[in-house]
């Protein structure tokens, strides 16, 4: 898009703005008036609460909420992969009843892919959808679900067939979380939060109207999932930071996202924060020391370069062009920068840096980023799996040896089931 048409969008937003921002109106309200406008998610449909434009427009219609501290759409959290697996994926039914609770922020979401014995093996799922001829009956258990204690609804993955190679025997549906055979117990991490829980499902009940994938065709709506978690719904999670203003609606913003982006609290620390390592090194003395600039110096080499290639990646989508390499390198490239800053905040602090508290090395952060880094390497897939996938679809190698391509039932699994 020309430089001229982003003037015109910005032009449009401001008028509309203009006419239509108030910071007195309810938080639910502005958000309706929000969604209606087209101007909360400018990229999606015309049908479906957008205008259609290019995606690099977004940022640009965003800029322009923030300029005047209007109150943005429900941008944070597993809500968005719900959103653009929906939008893809999902029945009319789907679009109407889900879509605008979204933006609106209303419902909230979580993820119910990962099994104790399938995470990186996600198509190893024995969680099991029954069809007892009126409701689909789930029956299983899933884990690391984040924001489940919060969820209205769950995105689902359940084998519906144990005869057939394991990728063809799943499928893809919207739990009700609220339900009684739906058990949410949170987990205690090591960095002492709890964002993730694990999930007992007993006879929990789907009507077949939120059964989103033809039967059996689970795998590639999964893929769509987990194509955007990949592309960076990070950066969004990030996004969404309360504003210190008065006035009724960002009252309701600040406690909304108290709840929500509570399990996220920690994910700046989990990325390495680059941005502390000069201050923090100049601060305490250690710059002056050569091993310690050097490893500075190559974290963030590391991490501009990563940046470069992750603007490199957008600019090609803004371009309508295919997601090349850089969408699979961007992970991995992710958990490189996070160890690396890990590695400069130990040589920094030295044995400081286990402390927490607020007497210890920056209140607490420094031993929460060495606590939560190695997330980065695991969460959306793992630092090995990314390096599979790279090997074998971005560089033709050839893919690895493979053992369970029968009928599922007959695959030796790691669970009973
Ligand atoms: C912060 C965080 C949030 C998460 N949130 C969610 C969520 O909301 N919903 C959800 O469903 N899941 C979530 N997850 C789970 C995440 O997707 C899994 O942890 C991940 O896919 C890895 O699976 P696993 O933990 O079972 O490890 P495993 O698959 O058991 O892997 C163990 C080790 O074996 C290696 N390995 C496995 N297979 C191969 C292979 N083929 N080749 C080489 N090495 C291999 C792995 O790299 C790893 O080192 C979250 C995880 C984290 C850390």
């Amino acid at each position: 898009m020309s430089e001229l048409d982003e003037n015109e969008i910005r032009h449009e937003v401001r008028a509309w703005l203009k006419a239509h921002w108030d910071p007195r109106l309810g938080l639910l309200e502005w958000r309706n008036t929000l969604v209606d406008s087209g101007w909360g998610m400018p990229h999606w449909p015309t049908e479906w609460h957008g205008r259609g434009l290019p995606v690099g427009m977004t940022p640009v219609v965003d800029d322009e909420l923030a300029a005047v501290n209007a109150v943005s759409v429900a941008k944070s959290g597993i809500r968005l992969l719900a959103a653009a697996t929906l939008l893809e994926h999902g029945s009319e039914l789907h679009k109407e009843k889900f879509l605008r609770r979204i933006l609106t922020g209303e419902d909230t979401w979580c993820q119910l892919f990962s099994e104790p014995g399938s995470g990186s093996d996600l198509a190893g799922a024995t969680t099991r959808a029954d069809f007892d001829g009126s409701n689909w009956i789930v029956n299983g258990q899933k884990v690391w679900t984040t924001s489940a204690h919060h969820a209205q609804w769950g995105l689902l993955l359940a084998r519906t067939d144990w005869d057939v190679p394991k990728h063809q025997g799943l499928s893809y549906f919207v739990l009700d979380m609220s339900q009684p055979g739906v058990d949410v117990q949170p987990l205690k991490q090591m960095n002492g939060h709890a964002s993730f829980n694990q999930v007992f499902i007993t006879d929990a009940k789907i009507v077949p109207e939120y059964q989103v994938s033809a039967t059996g065709n689970g795998w590639a709506v999964a893929m769509t999932t987990l194509a955007h978690e990949r592309r960076g719904a990070d950066g969004l999670r990030n996004a969404a930071r309360a504003r210190d203003l008065p006035g009724r609606i960002y009252e309701e913003e600040r406690a909304e996202l108290a709840t929500v982006m509570e399990p996220y609290k920690w994910y700046p620390q989990r990325a390495g924060r680059i941005d502390l390592v000069v201050a923090r090194a100049t601060a305490t003395g250690a710059a002056a020391q050569p091993d310690v600039r050097q490893a500075m110096a190559g974290a963030l080499i590391m991490s501009r370069s990563a940046e470069w290639t992750a603007r490199r990646a957008r600019a090609a989508q803004q371009l309508g062009r295919p997601q090349g390499p850089e969408g699979s390198l961007g992970k991995l490239a992710a958990s490189n920068v996070a160890r690396a800053c890990s590695h400069v905040h130990t040589l920094i602090s030295g044995t400081d840096a286990m402390l927490s508290g607020p007497e210890s090395p920056l209140g607490g952060v420094v031993a929460e980023i060495l606590l939560s880094v190695p997330a980065t390497s695991i969460a959306g897939g793992t630092d090995e799996v990314q390096r599979n996938i790279i090997s074998e679809r971005v560089l033709g190698m050839p893919k690895e040896p493979r053992f369970d391509t029968g009928p599922f039932r007959d695959v030796p699994k790691n669970v009973l089931s």
